[in-house]
């Protein structure tokens, strides 16, 4: 059986970890050239190794999402070294800080927005000069936080940043039908992964925090958050040709959290 990536070439931002990195990995599995995006490279090589032992091909380009710059770089040298780019995967991203809105520093809240904004804003920019010769498909990592579900108190950039997403992604899927490039967005919940180190609670959060109760178990489908490889099932799908017919959609990878 022919894989589902066969002779594709795929572009992952955050790859060297989470949900980028368990991607990044399946479409290698799946036969597609990756190359890994990283702030930087130590992550990045350990994603490359992963990769070249599973009998795949990769590439690792340092990039700072939230510079435009480096973007432009970065997309630049794969297209370069392959010749193409089918599949993108718009995936770095941050908590940040998290504080009240009163007290949260407008450097703080760019820095958010820089990075899963206008972030998936420039990594999307970039690849459509590539995209657009053979059509292609791009998906971007939203969250349930900012869309179904507004838990997590101290977090309006990140749930602004979140929920400007999936309205670029919409806008995208309208805007690049013309050239057959597809564009999805999916919103995990509580997932698995290192993102709660990059989250900076503010000392004055307590005073706004809201309780929040989850029945006993919590988690609906199994009392406890997914794993980065379960999101990357669903990436694989949109990255390929069995979602044909799917754009601008947003899909919810939660176990049925948001629901709660
Ligand atoms: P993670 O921290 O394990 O991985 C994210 C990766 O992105 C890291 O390797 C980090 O170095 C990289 N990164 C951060 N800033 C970057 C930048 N400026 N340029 C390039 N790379 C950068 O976290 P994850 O959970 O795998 O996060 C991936 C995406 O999933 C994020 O967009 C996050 O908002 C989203 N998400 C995660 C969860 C969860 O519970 N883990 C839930 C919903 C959404």
């Amino acid at each position: 059986t022919t894989k589902a990536l066969a002779g594709k070439v795929a572009v992952v931002t955050g790859a060297g970890s989470g949900i980028g990195k368990a991607s990044a990995i399946r479409f290698a599995q799946e036969g597609a050239r990756v190359a890994v995006l990283e702030l930087t490279s130590d992550t990045a090589q350990e994603t490359k190794r992963e990769i070249e032992q599973a009998g795949g091909e990769a590439l690792v380009l340092e990039c700072d999402v939230s510079d435009p710059e480096s973007v432009r770089r970065a997309i630049g040298e794969v297209g370069a070294a392959w010749g193409r780019i089918d599949v993108v995967f718009a995936n770095a991203g941050i908590n940040g800080a998290a504080a009240p809105i009163e007290t949260m520093e407008i450097e703080d809240w760019n820095k958010t927005l820089e990075t899963n904004l206008r972030g998936t804003f420039a990594t999307v920019k970039y690849a459509i000069p590539f995209l657009k010769k053979e059509g292609g498909s791009v998906v971007i990592t939203s969250s349930i936080n900012g869309n179904r579900d507004f838990s997590g108190t101290g977090f309006a950039a990140y749930s602004s940043s979140k929920a400007g997403q999936v309205a670029f992604a919409k806008m995208a899927a309208l805007e690049l039908g013309r050239y057959k490039i597809r564009v999805n967005v999916i919103c995990p919940g509580a997932i698995d992964t290192n993102i709660g180190k990059n989250t900076f609670p503010s000392d004055d959060l307590q005073e706004i925090a809201i309780p929040v109760e989850y029945p006993e178990g919590s988690h609906p489908l199994k009392g406890k958050p997914g794993k980065p490889e379960e999101v990357a099932k669903l990436v694989l799908f949109l990255a390929s040709d069995e979602s044909s017919h799917v754009s601008g959609t947003e899909i919810y990878v939660d176990g049925a959290e948001s629901l709660l």
